[in-house]
């Protein structure tokens, strides 16, 4: 888990740490993809400006043209684990 510093602008829960999808501890990037844990909305890191932290959008259709097959499958199968695994409350 990396500690981040983003809420998800969907369901707005704090999501304060993060996994990798390929158990790397390498801490999140711009245009790195994400999946919110409470709610399982595909989204993404990005920044305002170059000086400003990381924060969490979602995904639009423009990015998921970016994405190659195994990115998307990867994405939608996250997706999935996450809607029948939700978080304890
Ligand atoms: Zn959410």
């Amino acid at each position: 888990m990396i500690a981040t510093d983003s809420s998800c602008p969907v369901c707005a829960n704090n999501l304060d740490s993060a996994t990798n999808a390929d158990g790397s501890d390498h801490p999140p990037e711009e245009g790195d993809f994400s999946v919110c844990a409470y709610c399982a909305s595909p989204l993404r890191f990005h920044r305002k400006s170059p000086k400003d932290g990381l924060r969490l959008r979602l995904v639009s259709d423009a990015d998921m043209s970016d994405l190659d097959r195994e990115t998307k499958i990867a994405l939608a199968q996250a997706i999935t684990y996450l809607k029948a695994n939700p978080p304890p409350k």
